[in-house]
């Protein structure tokens, strides 16, 4: 029988990091992970401060700094005249030693991650290994099944189970743990176009008529999202990509001289936007966490930030409980006491972003209802250093800041 102290199922943000906190706090843990690989399709590529900061502590700003970044210290929404693009959050304005956004492509985070935790001798990662089923044995999760991409079929057993299998968790088929979903206006395309020189740099936004758009600048290519309403993706599909691109172009012109490398909707990916959370984390020897607890919108970016700050309380609350060998429900459940107001926090941002911009903008109405509240609420924004700074900080940091445990710190 295969046996673990702490099984992670999934190699993702959360995983990676609980996994590589844990084992260097001497806890025996294995993560799982579906994929043979962590090169995937683009799953967003922000680093936040908060993310920064806990690189350091661990040790590994150095090498975090040589990965091929760019660097992003402000946050733009369409709400100025005409829909241009306006600062809502400075974060470069911030007197932290991370104030700014780093861009890095996300299987870099993962294999940075990946790379430190197998120094340690209680770490083991399996690739091409996906967890199917869950071991159940008197109300008690106990482990999983697992089948490896050659057809092997096992059973790994764990004093705890931490699901960090993103939003289509196995946990989330567990009709205790209840899962609450938040309606969202929109879905997201996402495709590339080159990037050439003398194009912007970072992040470029754009908005258009009944469009909203963002560029993510990869050095030679640009990962463009476009938003729109959520449904409309077969119907819009069928009006055609021509149709498409002279909409897309006409919110951002700069990118109209390469528009013709988009040959087929084949290249545009559709992202079925998804806001949801579970109303229990957690159930004896479960815990759930990142996206599998919680799906954010791409609304601000910080899918990815959230995912790492729950992994770091996770390891917080759990190690000593982990180390003892008997993990109870008091102490699951003390993480999500501790994460779960965070997490409602930015999900109510981001469904006011949802229904008083996103929404509105892509009915071809203005934000805020109405052009003078939108100016209004532009001017406070942009004219206050100190409100400029409230979202800047939240975005940067979250509500709460998230310490590892010592025993991981280097
Ligand atoms: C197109 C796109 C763009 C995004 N852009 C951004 C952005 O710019 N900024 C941002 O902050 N967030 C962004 N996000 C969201 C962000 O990717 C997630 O919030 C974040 O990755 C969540 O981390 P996680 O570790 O909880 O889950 P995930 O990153 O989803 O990782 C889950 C891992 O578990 C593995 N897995 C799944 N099921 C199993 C199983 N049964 N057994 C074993 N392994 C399994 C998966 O292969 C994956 O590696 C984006 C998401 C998408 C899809």
């Amino acid at each position: 029988m295969e046996r673990t102290t702490c099984c992670v199922v999934g190699g993702g943000p959360a995983g990676m990091v609980l996994g590589l906190l844990l084992a260097r706090a001497g806890v025996e843990v294995t993560v799982l992970e579906k994929h043979g690989d962590f090169l995937r399709d683009f799953r967003g590529d922000t680093v936040h401060p908060s993310t920064l900061a806990l690189l350091d502590e661990l040790g590994l700003a150095e090498r975090f700094a040589r990965l091929p970044q760019r660097r992003v210290t402000t946050v733009q929404l369409p709400l100025g005249p005409d829909r241009s693009l306006v600062t809502v959050g400075d974060i470069g304005a911030l007197r932290n030693t991370y104030n700014y956004i780093a861009m890095v492509p996300q299987w870099d985070l993962l294999n940075l991650l990946a790379d430190e935790a197998r120094r340690e001798p209680s770490f083991s990662v399996r690739m091409s290994t996906e967890a199917t089923s869950f071991l159940v044995e008197r109300g008690r999760v106990t482990g999983v099944r697992y089948r490896t991409s050659d057809g092997r079929t096992g059973e790994l057993r764990a004093t705890l189970t931490v699901a960090c299998d993103g939003r289509g968790s196995l946990a989330r088929s567990r009709p205790e743990l209840g899962l609450r979903r938040f309606t969202c206006p929109m879905d997201a395309w996402w495709f590339r176009l080159p990037r050439r020189e003398g194009d912007p740099r970072g992040l470029v936004g754009g908005a258009g008529d009944r469009f909203l758009t963002t560029m993510i600048d990869r050095g030679d290519y640009w990962q463009c999202a476009a938003l729109i309403p959520k449904g409309t993706d077969g119907r819009r599909r069928a009006a055609g990509l021509e149709r498409f691109m002279a909409d897309f172009t006409a919110a951002v012109p700069w990118l109209a001289d390469r528009a013709h490398t988009l040959r087929s909707w084949d290249e545009v990916k559709l992202l079925d936007v998804r806001l949801d959370r579970l109303r229990r984390w957690h159930r004896p020897g479960l815990l759930c966490i990142g996206d599998a607890a919680h799906s954010m919108s791409p609304v601000f970016g910080i899918g990815i930030n959230l995912a790492v700050e729950d992994a770091v309380a996770a390891a917080r609350y759990l190690v000593e409980p982990l180390r003892r060998g008997a993990v109870g429900l008091q102490d699951v459940r003390a993480v999500q006491r501790r994460r779960w107001p965070t997490t409602a926090l930015t999900q109510a941002l981001q469904r006011i972003a949802h229904t008083r911009v996103i929404e509105p903008v892509l009915a071809g109405r203005p934000p805020f209802g109405n052009p003078r509240r939108a100016q209004w609420m532009t001017e406070l924004l942009t004219t206050s250093r100190w409100l400029n700074r409230v979202p800047a900080y939240f975005l940067a940091y979250g509500a709460v800041r998230e310490r590892p445990p010592t025993a991981s710190v280097r």
